[in-house]
Order: structure tokens, then C-alpha cells, then sequence
């Protein structure tokens, strides 16, 4: 939602801290404004100051710009009586800011009364005070029709246990819960989301001690806190959102992605259904094709060729007969066909051809040998092991990856997703509040990496080249597209990002990495995670000298981090879930290039595609078109 003159904003708690600084903030963007609390001197005071600010934007209004109203969030006639005001004076509800909250009046070791003046009343002001608001204004943004946000402030006390006072600690942590838990009125349009700053100088706040204040990196400034509440705001993603603000972390969305996949579980309803549709249709025949590497090449082409192998049954102990129906296209295609995946010398490597192509697919699982139990004929499953360009391939059952459906999404979130979800995590150690910068941005991996960075609360910095492929960026959310085909990538970083990007996410390698290197903040990490413009080189890959690489690290205590998919198969379940949620959620989006492939016989056309920088999004081979007809249905 873009904040601008004419929206309306119910604000409790306004009248003094964080409430009145939201209030007056939203009034400085032209947006009328309802005052609620229960201080009436204060509420005027800021109702008048908030006009101040707002009327420079309307002239001859028939109406307050700015209202105040009287009302204790925990009496539920006063909350209705409220609102009811506000839609007079205003006729809808753009933004609700619930804000008002007390910390617990009566030590809770201490208390000895019935509760009704100190913890129930702390609990009826912030947790219940936000529901009966967050309730009212759903009700009101749902019959409207029109889009809404609503704000509830949390704190960080909901977020770990804040000690001195377990019963605001207790309030707040429901408001976290309660919020997250509304994630999906996104499809209505209402987005609600919950705010956690840590210490904010404010009445409240300074009743804090202040050496523990000190100790948790000082108070956070009101200006943050704003700035978190903007975001939370116009950034359409943001729906059932927690951001925790602080001084040491910054800007972070808790809980983490990968906190998250720790209790989310991949829905198993659509899996059921297709299962049973699907069983009885996997026909296996006597044979089947697949891509094999004859000749190590880095010409993928000239590597390989289409072979006809028979299906050996019965299938090996341990082992299942998986069913290809889309396999993913990786720029690394070329290195494996020319021997790079494996160690030893030149005669080593040549010794193990033939070797089947592709590293990743999805489909149906066609048959089980007798010891395995846990997975059933007719399974959609996604492999990551070398033999994807087939028909079918029999794989170890450990190996098996059950996901939801065997869609081209899903096989753009293997090695793709999972290489940008893993590696920002581990090798980038991403936080929140940080400049990240990916390159070949709108590719297979590129478009996850910038998503999840973006997703963690970051600012994201892009580069790609041709319009499209800007097209996709700009709606992936990406904060600067640098289309190195219009502007020079090298130019707009040192104009726009003097002080440098914190994080690249790089994968061109050759110049690009200088550039970017160059572009390295002071503690900056870098990732390589590859580097395409070298792989085809006349005679392959030409590894390349980087003259005072150290020199330049060691200035600004930078740090070059390599990742490799493979080294981290312990995570891939993990992450795959966790990506596979946030799809679900729509908080994640997958573009798969739409240039079609299909059967074995393309998959030589879609890797010479990839490689011609043409492609937009993930390339996907569809093996067998009659089975994604069938699923696609489901
Ligand atoms: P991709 O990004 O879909 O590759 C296509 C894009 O790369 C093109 O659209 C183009 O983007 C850029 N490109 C292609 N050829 C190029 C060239 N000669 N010079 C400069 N740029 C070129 O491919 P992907 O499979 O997702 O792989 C991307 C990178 O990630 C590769 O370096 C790959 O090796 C690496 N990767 C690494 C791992 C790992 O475990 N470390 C796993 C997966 C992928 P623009 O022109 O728009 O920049």
C-alpha cells in the first residue's frame, strides 16, 4: 500500500511513545488520522499537532483531517463506539495501528490482589485490547472490499521472555502469535503484521534499567521503528509478518526462514489425492531413453548422446524406479559433461564413461523394491542425483525427496532454490537491514536469491541483462535492477551505493567479479557460488588469477565464500519444505522460463538456451508431457 494523502489511519495508544510518533508520522503523508486513547489532554494535544501536519495536503475538506476520540482498548463498547466514529468522519479504513499497551502495574511476584487492576487488566489492554481492534478492522476492510494493513505492536519481550514482567511478556507474545496467525487474509487484500522493536526511548521504555539497556546495544530510535511500520506497510509481501527491530540485528523477520521450516510441514492433502489418481496409471516399460556423456566435452551437444536402456527388474535392495516428468536445466550441465564433478586425473575421469547426464527431476515414484516401506507406488517425489535426462531412474529410497506435486516450480526449488536458500544462510551468515547484490539476478537461482534476501528484510541490489528479465526483477520485488545492457553496472554502484553492498550473491565470475569485489562494503561477504561466463570457453574452463585479491580482503576485512550444493545434502529437506511453504503462502514466487522443451531429445537445445543468456526464469525439460497433463488437472 503506498502511503499517500486521503488514506485513513486509526491509531490507539496515541497519545503518547510509539502510538503518537506512528500517528504524526502518518499525518506528515497526508493521511487523516483517528487519535484513540484513553488520555484525553494528550490525545488533543497530538490530534491538533497531527492536523498541523496533514492539512498542508487538503484544502476546503468538509471534515476533520485529524480526530480524537476517547477509548480504553479493553472496554469493547468504547473500542465499537471508536470505530463507528472513525467510518463517520472518514468513510473507510485504510490502516489500523494498534499500539496501545501498559506494562503490568504490580510486580507479578509481588501481587497479591484478585488480579483485576494489574495482570488481567495488562493482559485485557494488550492482547485483548489488540484482538477486539484487529477484529473490528477486519470486519470493516472486508465489507469495504478495498485493500488494508494493520500494525500490531508486539515487542521483543513476545518474542523471548522478558523477566521483570512475565505478564507483558505473556500479552505481547500473543499479539506476535495472534498476528502471524492472520497471515492468510492476504487473499482478501487485508494484510496484518506485528512489530517488535526492543527498547524504544519512551515512558515506558525508561522505566527500564538503564546497564541493561547498555548491554542489549542502547535504545532503538523512534525513527527505526517508523521506518519498520512503512515497510511493513507498503511492502505487499508482508502479511502475517513479525519484524524484529533491534540495535544489534537490525532489521530481521522472525522467524527466520529456516527457524520456520523447523515445525512446517509439507501439506499432505494434495499428496494423498494424487497419489491414489496417479497409482494405477505408471506403466513400466521394457525399456526407456536417457541422456548419457559419451565424451567429456564442455560442448554439451557434442558430449552426449540419447541412448535406449533397458529396465532391469527386479529393482536393486534399498532402491526405487522413479518416473521423470520435468528435469531441470542447470548452467553446470556443462561442466559434468565434461568431467568437472569428479576427481582424479584426466584418464580417471575418462574411465567412467558413460555416465548419465541431468542432476535433478521430479516426478512419480513407479515402483519400490520389497524393503521399502516408507514410500508408496505412485509418490510425487523430486531426486537430486545424477540421471535426471531419462525417461525413469532407479535411485536409492534414501534419496527420495517427497514434495507436494511434481510441478516445474518445484524443480526450479532444487538445485535453484536450494542453492540460494542454503548458501545465503551459511555462507552469507544473512541477516536483516544489510545491502545484498546477486548477479545473473533473474536466472534459475538468481530469482530465488533475490526473493529470500528481500524476504529477510534487506535491500536488494540486482543485475541482468535485457528488459524481460528487469520486468521479472521489478515485480520479484528487487529495490535497484541494474540492466547492464542499458547502464553500467560498475558506474551505478559506485554512484548509488558508496559505501558498498554487504552481501554479493555472485555466479558470472570473470569481470563481474571484479566489479562486484570493488563493490564490497568494509565486513562484507561475498559468495561464489559460480561463474557461467567462464565455463565455455574455447577450450572449457579457463580458471582465472585475481591480482591482490588478499590485499583487497585484508583492507576491509572482507571475507570470499565459496558454496557447493552438494556439501550440504543434510540440508536440502529442510530448505526444500521451507521454500515449498512460502510458495504456498505466495510469499515466494517461481518464474519459469516459458520457451518449451520436451522429451530427451531437447534437452541438448534447452542447455545450449540457457547458456545463450536468452532465458528468463528457470528452463525445465518436460520428459513426459502426458503425465504433466494428467497432474496438471489435479
Ligand atoms: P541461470 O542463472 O539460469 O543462467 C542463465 C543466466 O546466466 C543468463 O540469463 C545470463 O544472465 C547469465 N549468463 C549466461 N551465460 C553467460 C555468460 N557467458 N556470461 C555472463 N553471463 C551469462 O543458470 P543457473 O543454473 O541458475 O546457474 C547460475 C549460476 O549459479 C551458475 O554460475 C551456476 O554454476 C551456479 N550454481 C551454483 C550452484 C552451487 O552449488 N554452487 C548451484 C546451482 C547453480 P544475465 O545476462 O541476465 O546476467
Amino acid at each position: 500500500m503506498e502511503l499517500k494523502p486521503g488514506l485513513s489511519a486509526f491509531v490507539t495508544g496515541a497519545a503518547s511513545g510509539i502510538g503518537r510518533a506512528l500517528a504524526l508520522a502518518l499525518a506528515q503523508k497526508g493521511i487523516f488520522v483517528t487519535v484513540v486513547d484513553y488520555s484525553e489532554d494528550r490525545g488533543k494535544e497530538v490530534a491538533l499537532l497531527a492536523q498541523n501536519e496533514n492539512l498542508k495536503f487538503h484544502s476546503g475538506l468538509k471534515f476533520p483531517s485529524t480526530i480524537f476520540v476517547k477509548c480504553d482498548v479493553s472496554n469493547k463498547g468504547q473500542v465499537a463506539a471508536a470505530f463507528d466514529k472513525h467510518m463517520q468522519v472518514y468513510g473507510g479504513l485504510d490502516i489500523c495501528i494498534n499500539s496501545a499497551g501498559i506494562v503490568t502495574p504490580i510486580l507479578f511476584a509481588k501481587d497479591q490482589t484478585d488480579g483485576s487492576n494489574s495482570w488481567r487488566h495488562a493482559v485485557n489492554v494488550n492482547l485483548l485490547g489488540v484482538i477486539a481492534c484487529t477484529h473490528r478492522a477486519i470486519q470493516i476492510m472486508e465489507a469495504a472490499k478495498k485493500p488494508g494493513v494493520i500494525i500490531n505492536l508486539g515487542s521483543a519481550a513476545g518474542l523471548y521472555p522478558h523477566i521483570a514482567d512475565p505478564i507483558y511478556s505473556a500479552s505481547k507474545g500473543g499479539v506476535v502469535m495472534f498476528t502471524r496467525a492472520l497471515a492468510l487474509y492476504k487473499k482478501k487484500g487485508i494484510r496484518a503484521n506485528v512489530l517488535c522493536p526492543e527498547f524504544i526511548r519512551t515512558e515506558m521504555g525508561e522505566l527500564v534499567d538503564s546497564r541493561f539497556i547498555e548491554r542489549m546495544g542502547g535504545y532503538v530510535s523512534m525513527e527505526n521503528l517508523i521506518k519498520g511500520a512503512f515497510e511493513l506497510i507498503t511492502d505487499e509481501s508482508k502479511a502475517g509478518s513479525c519484524l524484529w527491530i533491534t540495535n544489534r540485528r537490525g532489521f530481521e523477520y522472525w522467524p527466520t526462514p529456516t527457524e520456520e521450516a523447523k515445525y512446517l510441514v509439507v501439506p499432505s492433502r494434495l499428496k494423498k489425492r494424487l497419489t491414489s489418481v496417479i497409482n494405477s496409471n505408471v506403466k513400466i516399460p521394457q525399456s526407456f531413453e536417457k541422456v548419457i556423456v559419451r565424451t567429456l566435452s564442455h560442448n554439451f551437444r557434442s558430449a552426449t548422446s540419447i541412448v535406449r536402456a533397458p529396465l532391469k527388474l527386479p529393482i536393486k535392495p534399498g532402491h526405487v524406479l522413479f518416473k521423470v516428468i520435468y528435469a531441470g536445466v542447470n548452467a553446470s550441465d556443462v561442466n559434468f559433461s565434461s568431467g568437472s564433478y569428479f576427481s582424479g586425473s584426466k584418464e580417471e575421469i575418462r574411465s567412467r564413461l558413460p555416465f548419465d547426464a541431468g542432476f535433478e527431476a521430479v516426478g512419480l515414484i513407479a515402483a519400490v523394491s520389497d524393503g521399502v516401506k516408507n514410500l508408496k507406488v505412485g509418490t510425487p517425489a523430486a531426486i537430486m542425483t545424477f540421471g535426471g535426462y531419462a525417461e525413469f531412474v532407479m535411485v536409492p529410497s534414501k534419496h527420495i525427496l517427497p514434495v507436494a506435486r511434481p510441478d516445474p516450480e518445484v524443480v526450479a526449488m532444487l538445485t535453484s532454490g536450494l542453492t540460494a536458500s542454503i548458501s545465503l544462510e551459511k555462507a552469507a551468515q544473512m541477516e536483516s537491514g544489510k545491502t545484498v547484490l546477486v548477479t545473473a539476478a533473474a536466472g534459475g537461482t538468481g530469482q530465488f536469491a533475490v526473493q529470500l534476501a528481500k524476504l529477510a528484510g534487506n535491500k536488494v541490489v540486482a543485475t541482468c541483462g535485457g528488459k524481460d528479465k528487469a520486468i521479472l526483477l521489478k515485480d520479484l520485488g528487487v529495490d535497484r535492477v541494474i540492466d547492464y545492457k542499458e547502464e553500467s553496472i560498475k558506474n551505478v554502484l559506485k554512484k548509488e551505493f558508496p559505501k558498498g553492498v554487504d552481501i554479493v550473491y555472485e555466479s558470472v565470475g570473470g569481470d563481474m567479479f571484479d566489479v562486484c569485489l570493488n563493490a564490497l562494503a568494509v565486513y562484507g561477504r561475498m559468495v561464489i557460488i559460480g561463474m557461467i561466463s567462464q565455463y565455455q570457453g574455447e577450450h572449457g574452463w579457463k580458471p582465472r588469477n585475481y591480482t591482490g585479491l588478499c590485499e583487497k580482503l585484508l583492507a576491509k576485512s572482507q571475507t570470499v565464500a565459496g558454496f557447493f550444493l552438494v556439501q550440504y545434502a543434510h540440508l536440502w529437506q529442510q530448505h526444500l519444505g521451507n521454500l515449498v511453504h512460502l510458495f504456498s503462502l505466495g510469499k515466494l514466487k517461481v518464474a519459469v522460463d516459458p520457451k518449451s522443451f520436451v522429451g530427451v531429445q531437447s534437452v541438448a537445445d534447452a542447455v545450449e538456451y540457457l547458456h545463450s543468456g536468452k532465458s528468463v526464469g528457470k528452463v525445465v525439460v518436460c520428459i513426459d508431457p502426458s503425465f504433466s497433463q494428467q497432474t496438471a488437472k489435479l
